[in-house]
Order: C-alpha cells, then structure tokens, then sequence
C-alpha cells in the first residue's frame, strides 16, 4: 500500500488502529508532526479473485458513520484517481461492501465519456427507465487490457445514500447510465466480460485504439446526442 500524508493536522500522536474493513490505518510522523488520517492506495482486484464474484452486503447508517469506513471512503477515491478509473466499486480493493465510486473527468482511458462528478454510492439500487439499449464498449481495471461490447440499458434511476448517509434519487442516461450499470454490477458479483454480448467484440486496448476506436467514437458521439450524455 502506497500512504500518502495529507491535511488533518494533529499534535498528539495517533497509534495504529485496526479499521473494520480489515486494513491497518496508522498515522504517520513527519517533522515531528503526526498527520492523519493518511490516504492509501489500495490493490485492485484482478479477475479470477473469489473477492469480485461476491456479493456485496449492504452497510447500516452507523457502519457507514464510522471513521475506518470514511477513510476507506477516502481510500477508495484515491485509488480509482491513481488508475484513471472512470469508477470503482468496494469489492474491486477486496472489501466486499456496498459502495462504489463513479467520476469521469476528462478521464484518459474513456476519452469520449462525458464528464460525471464525484459520486458515492453506499447500497445503489438502479432501475431502468426505459427498455432502450445500446451496446457499450466497456473496460474494467479488474480486467486488466481488454475491453468488449456490453449491451446497458439507456437510462437508469439510482437510489441510494451518499456518504453522509442521505438518501439521493436521479437518473443517469446514455454512457453515463452505462458506467453506473458497470460499478453497481460489481457489487453484485458480476462483471463485464459476463455480459459480453458477442466474444468476436474483445479486444486489447492497443488493438480498442487501432481498429475499434474511431468507429465506437461515432457511436458514443450519437448517444451523447440523443440522451444528453
Ligand atoms: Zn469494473
């Protein structure tokens, strides 16, 4: 695990605590300053890992308050930044709970996804608002270099809480809805390659670029245009 040091300033010392999802959070000495809590980097799962075909148990409001998970929070975050996720569920860093994590900015491995903000999701529930599909050129960090076509439905209502514990609803369409279905899917133990409509679709990322690319790039331009995202 990677640590990194930020804000939180404190002048007494912490000692190493035990989180309930199992990692060891420690702060850390710096110039004789303790800062805390530290931020990590957490392993991603890779597929073949029992920890991704699990489904994921649903959190309290008291879980969801405790300081161990907010920083698991945080550490999720932190991780799908450092791998350019465009999200990144729970069980993907071997913690099989119901979060997950969605944001797309300018996001170099989905070059033509429309830009989401930052938003957890603890125990999401979606619901398709319309019997519309369309086939969704997906990749998974889980999975590493290879990508495929993925049938998603074209709008989903989400409910769920956010990381406060606050009931949210609203409707993601388009891509966007896409990626929702791709993260909520992990936290039901099921992953993209499992939807994989037509097997002949797979491909290497180097390949996605050479031969796929420019033509889903059209695609992903046309649903951008019917459904705002
Ligand atoms: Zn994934």
């Amino acid at each position: 695990m990677v640590f990194r040091a930020r804000l939180a300033r404190s002048s007494s010392a912490t000692t190493p605590e035990k989180s309930t999802t199992g990692y060891v959070v420690a702060g850390i000495w710096s110039g004789g300053q303790c800062y805390t809590p530290p931020m990590a980097i957490r392993k991603i799962a890779t597929v073949g890992h029992p920890v991704l075909r699990e489904v994921a148990r649903e959190l309290t409001r008291q879980e969801l308050a405790a300081k161990p998970m907010q920083g698991f929070i945080d550490d999720l975050i932190e991780t799908m930044h450092d791998a350019n996720g465009a999200g990144l569920a729970a069980n993907q860093v071997y913690e099989p709970i119901r979060i997950c994590a969605v944001e797309v900015r300018n996001n170099p491995r989905y070059p033509y996804k429309p830009n989401f903000p930052l938003t957890i999701l603890i125990n999401p529930r979606l619901s398709p608002t319309t019997t519309e599909t369309f086939l969704n050129y997906e990749g998974c960090l889980s999975v590493p270099n290879l990508r495929g076509e993925v049938r998603r439905f074209a709008g989903v209502r989400v409910e769920a809480w956010d990381r406060e514990g606050r009931g949210v609803e609203f409707t993601v369409k388009g891509l966007t809805a896409g990626t929702f279905q791709h993260e909520v899917d992990h936290l039901d133990g099921t992953m993209f390659i499992d939807r994989i409509e037509d097997t002949r679709s797979l491909t290497t990322w180097a390949d996605f670029d050479r031969f796929h690319m420019a033509s889903f790039v059209e695609r992903a331009k046309a649903l951008v245009a019917t459904y705002g995202s």
